[in-house]
């Protein structure tokens, strides 16, 4: 007897999708674009932004930060890229790497010192961590992760970085920092 579970209707879907699938060959990203957002429900970028499959890869954080973690995936995305298209290619860009943060974001609620308290005090999490994370400005937490990315010493020189921010209400997506390499 099949369990059914929350997501039976989601691997209902998924067989719909294998019925009509065709492989993609392992290569750049067609869109030489990597993205970077937040998890939110509300904020997926295959919609957002009309991602088709193999168009760009996606990192997704609370918030859409640039984390240690990011940088780092970065880092070994942008060598993988380089070792195996590099050389046939000779490169001179990789990739564009889009942080997208957006209005109403969840993290907003950790700019609140009240709220951090339990919240640290319930996850076990350092207090200056989710005061960190949190998005209560996208304008502002953008363009000071493009910076923090820029300036990151592992960061390739062949891989340029934007900033945006998506507006919840309007759908509507805003470049706040034009892309650059650092
Ligand atoms: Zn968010």
């Amino acid at each position: 007897m099949t369990v059914i579970t929350r997501m039976t209707p989601l691997l209902e879907r998924n067989e719909t999708f294998a019925g009509s699938y065709t492989p993609a060959p392992l290569g750049l990203p067609a869109r030489q674009v990597l993205i970077l957002t937040c998890l939110d429900h509300r904020v997926d970028p295959a919609i957002v932004l009309g991602l088709q499959l193999a168009d760009a890869p996606v990192i997704r954080n609370a918030g859409g930060r640039v984390t240690q973690a990011v940088i780092d995936d970065i880092a070994y995305l942008a060598f993988l890229a380089g070792y195996v298209f590099g050389g046939e290619q000779g490169l001179d860009s990789l990739f564009e790497v889009a942080i997208v943060h957006h209005t109403q974001c969840g993290t907003g609620l950790l700019a609140d010192p009240g709220y951090r308290h339990q919240a640290a005090e319930a996850t076990g999490l350092a207090e200056a961590t989710l005061e960190a994370s949190a998005v209560a400005d996208p304008y502002v937490t953008v363009k000071a992760d493009v910076d923090r990315l820029l300036t990151s010493p592992s960061l390739s020189p062949k891989v340029s970085v934007s900033g945006h921010v998506y507006d919840i209400a309007t759908g509507r997506v805003t470049t706040t920092v034009d892309a650059r390499y650092p």
